[in-house]
C-alpha cells in the first residue's frame, strides 16, 4: 500500500508566467496570431498608419510600427501584465464592445513565448519609454526617444515552447497566413495605411484610402474595380451606420478555386462564418458554378448587443442573435446587387416572400459552362499554332509520334494504337462532327465514339506539360503584346514560389514593379486569348499555407491543363476536330483526363441495333 499522504497532491495557485504561457497556447498558436493581435491593437488605438515588418515569416521577427494613441511610460509594465486593458472596466461593457480586444491576454502572452521590445509614446508627452521582457520575465524599463505611437519587436518566437515552434509550418506557409491576414484587416479598415515587408521586401504598401473601392483597387488592381458589383447603396452609403450591409462583389466570371477572397467584416472585424458564406454563394444561384467561390469584401454593421465576440478566443468567429434573419438578408441583397448589374436576370425576388423556392426555379436550371461571346475565338489558330509553330524538338526519347514539347502529332511516325486507338485510323480520315459545341463524334467500323472536347484536350495538354517539367525543355510561344498583370500580395507570394515551375512550364514571365508582372510568352499549344486569367487560376491552385502531400509538378500541370484547354460550348472545326483526335490518341492515356474523368464514349452497332429491336440473323 502506498503512503496516501505522501502522494496527496497539493493544490497551489500558478505562476503569473506559467498562466501567460498556457494562455498562450490558446491565443498564439503561430506567427499570424502575434500579427493578428498587434495589428488589432494599433486599430483600436486609433493608428491612421500601420507597418509590419517580418523576417523568415516572422519566425525570425515581427515587427509593428503604429501611430496611435501610444502607452504611457508609467503603463508601459502594466500592459505586459494579465488581464490588464485599457478597453473595458465592468462587465456591462462586455455587452457593448466596440474595440478588437478586451481580455488584456494578448501583450503578456506574446512576451512569455518571446523575446519582445516595446517603444511606446503617449500622444501628449515629450518622452517615450522602452520595454524589454524575455520568456515573461521582466528585463529592464527605461526612457527612450521615439515618435508618438508604439512600435513593438517580437523575436525567436517560440524559443522556450518547443512543442509549438516544431509544430509550425515553413516560413512561407507563415507568411501566407500573415499575408492574407493583413489583406483583411486592410480591407476592413481601409482608411488605415497599412505597410507589409518581408525580409527586404514590400509586398503591401497602401495609403489610408477613402473608400473601400480605393483599397480594393490598391489590392485586386484598379483594372479590375470594373469586376466588383456594388451591393445595393454602397457607393453613397456610409460603413459605420448601425445596421447596415454593404459592400462588393465580384462578378461570377471572377470566381476563384479558394474561398479565401470572400471576407466577411462584422463591425470591421473580419470573421469566419459558413452560413454567410452559404448565403452568399446562394445568392448567386446558376451563376455560380458549385466549385468556385467569388470575391467578396461584405460589411455588417450591428449593434454590439447583436452579436456576442466572446465565444472565441482568437475572435475569429463570432455569435449572431439572429443568424438565420442574417442568411436571407444576405442571399437577398446580393442577388439584388447582381441583378442590378444585369448578371441575374428573369424572375426578381419578391419583397415580401422569403420563400426560398422563387430563386429556387433559376437555381434549378443546370450550370452552363457557355463562355461569352466575345471570348470565344476561333480555336484552330491557337491549336495549331501551339501544334506546328513550336520549336522543333530533337529525337523524341521513347519513339513516340507525338512531340514531348509541344504537344504535337509527327503525321510520318505511326504510333502502336492501342483499344481506342486501335478502331481509330487516322490516315481513313473519318469524317467527323461536333454534337452540341462539346463532344467529338466520329464514325468507327463497329461503333459511334464521342470524344469529350475539353477532357481530351485537357489530356493532351497535360502530357506535354509533365513531358517539359521532367525533361527540362520549355517550349513557349512569345506573345505579340505583353500583357501585364496585377497581382494581390497573396498570389504574389505564390508567384515568387513557383516562379521557376512556371518557367518551366513554358511562361515567360517578369517583375513590374509592385505586385504586378508582365507576361511575355506563354507555353506553345496554350490558348493566348486570356493568359492573364489561367495564370491567375494556376496561382490560385498551387498550395497556399498548408501541407505539400502531392506532387508539385502533377499539380501545376494539371492545373495548367484544365484552364488552358478548349471548353465546352466551343466550336471547332473539321481540323482542329481531327487534330485533337489525333494528339489523343498519341498520348500514353488517353481514356481519363487528369483528373480521372472520362475522355472517351462509345455506342456500338449492338447497341444501336438493340435499340431497334433488330434480330440479328445467326450465321449459318
Ligand atoms: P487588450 O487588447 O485585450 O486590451 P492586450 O494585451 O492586447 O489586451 O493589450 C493590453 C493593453 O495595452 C491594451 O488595452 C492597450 O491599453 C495597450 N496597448 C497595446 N497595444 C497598444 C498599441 N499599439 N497602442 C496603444 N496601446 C496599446
Ligand atoms: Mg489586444
Amino acid at each position: 500500500m502506498s503512503n496516501a499522504t505522501a502522494s496527496t497532491p497539493k493544490i497551489k495557485i500558478l505562476d503569473e508566467n506559467l498562466i501567460n504561457k498556457i494562455a498562450a497556447g490558446e491565443v498564439i498558436e503561430r506567427p499570424a496570431s502575434v500579427v493578428k493581435e498587434m495589428v488589432e491593437n494599433s486599430i483600436d488605438a486609433g493608428a491612421r498608419n500601420i507597418s509590419i515588418e517580418l523576417e523568415e515569416g516572422g519566425l525570425k521577427l515581427i515587427a509593428i510600427h503604429d501611430d496611435g494613441i501610444g502607452i504611457a511610460g508609467d503603463d508601459l509594465e502594466l500592459a505586459f501584465t494579465r488581464h490588464a486593458t485599457s478597453k473595458i472596466l465592468k462587465a456591462e461593457d462586455l455587452f457593448n464592445i466596440l474595440s478588437f480586444g478586451f481580455r488584456g491576454e494578448a501583450l503578456p502572452s506574446i512576451a512569455s513565448v518571446a523575446h519582445v521590445r516595446a517603444l511606446s509614446r503617449f500622444r501628449d508627452r515629450n518622452a517615450g519609454s522602452e520595454i524589454e521582457i524575455e520568456g515573461g520575465k521582466f528585463k529592464s524599463l527605461k526612457a527612450a526617444g521615439c515618435p508618438p505611437g508604439t512600435s513593438i519587436y517580437v523575436s525567436n518566437l517560440f524559443f522556450n515552447t518547443p512543442a509549438r515552434r516544431k509544430f509550425i509550418k515553413s516560413p512561407r506557409a507563415e507568411l501566407a497566413r500573415i499575408t492574407e491576414l493583413v489583406t483583411s484587416y486592410s480591407i476592413g479598415n481601409y482608411s488605415i495605411g497599412f505597410k507589409l515587408k518581408h525580409n527586404d521586401r514590400y509586398l503591401m504598401e497602401y495609403p489610408p484610402a477613402k473608400t473601400l473601392k480605393d483599397r480594393l483597387g490598391a489590392i485586386y488592381g484598379y483594372n479590375s474595380l470594373e469586376n466588383f458589383i456594388p451591393l445595393p447603396g454602397t457607393d453613397e452609403g456610409a460603413f459605420d451606420n448601425p445596421g447596415t450591409l454593404l459592400g462588393y462583389i465580384s462578378h461570377p466570371d471572377q470566381a476563384k478555386s479558394r474561398a479565401t477572397d470572400i471576407r466577411f467584416f462584422v463591425n470591421f472585424r473580419p470573421i469566419y462564418s459558413r452560413t454567410l458564406m452559404a448565403a452568399l454563394k446562394q445568392g448567386y444561384g446558376n451563376k455560380l458554378h458549385p466549385k468556385l467561390y467569388p470575391v467578396c469584401a461584405v460589411f455588417f454593421n450591428m449593434l454590439p448587443r447583436d452579436i456576442d465576440v466572446n465565444v472565441h478566443p482568437a475572435k475569429t468567429e463570432i455569435r449572431f442573435k439572429n443568424e438565420s434573419e442574417l442568411f436571407i438578408k444576405l442571399k437577398r441583397v446580393v442577388e439584388h446587387g447582381l441583378r442590378s448589374a444585369g448578371v441575374l436576370t428573369g424572375l426578381s425576388i419578391d419583397e415580401n416572400n422569403e420563400s426560398p423556392s422563387l430563386s429556387g426555379q433559376e437555381a434549378s436550371k443546370p450550370f452552363s459552362f457557355k463562355k461569352p461571346p466575345e471570348q470565344k475565338r476561333d480555336m484552330q489558330e491557337s491549336l495549331y499554332k501551339g501544334g506546328f509553330t513550336g520549336p522543333s524538338a530533337g529525337p523524341t526519347p521513347d519513339q513516340s509520334n507525338i512531340d514531348r514539347e509541344t504537344g504535337e502529332i509527327k503525321p510520318d511516325i505511326a504510333k502502336e494504337p492501342r483499344t481506342e486507338a486501335n478502331l481509330y485510323d487516322r490516315h481513313a480520315q473519318p469524317k467527323m462532327w461536333q454534337f452540341k459545341e462539346s463532344f467529338i463524334v466520329v464514325p468507327l467500323k463497329d461503333s459511334l465514339m464521342f470524344i469529350d472536347q475539353h477532357n481530351a484536350h485537357e489530356r493532351i495538354l497535360y502530357e506535354a506539360a509533365i513531358h517539359r517539367l521532367k525533361s527540362g525543355k520549355t517550349s513557349t510561344q512569345q506573345l505579340l503584346f505583353p500583357i501585364t498583370v496585377d497581382l494581390t500580395p497573396s498570389e504574389f507570394a505564390r508567384w515568387t514560389d513557383y516562379e521557376q515551375i512556371l518557367a518551366q512550364l513554358g511562361y515567360e514571365i517578369s517583375e513590374f514593379g509592385g505586385n504586378s508582372l508582365i507576361i511575355t510568352g506563354i507555353p506553345a499549344g496554350s490558348d493566348d486569348s486570356s493568359p492573364e486569367i489561367v495564370l491567375r487560376k494556376i496561382l490560385d491552385d498551387f498550395p497556399g499555407d498548408e501541407d505539400i502531400q502531392e506532387d508539385l509538378n502533377r499539380r501545376a500541370a494539371a492545373s495548367f491543363a484544365c484552364h488552358s484547354a478548349i471548353k465546352a460550348g466551343q466550336k471547332l472545326s473539321p481540323e482542329e476536330m481531327n487534330l485533337i483526335c489525333d494528339k489523343l490518341f498519341a498520348c500514353e492515356e488517353f481514356n481519363v483526363c487528369p483528373h480521372g474523368r472520362p475522355i472517351i464514349a462509345r455506342l456500338t452497332v449492338d447497341e444501336i441495333e438493340k435499340k431497334f429491336q433488330r434480330i440479328i440473323p445467326e450465321k449459318k
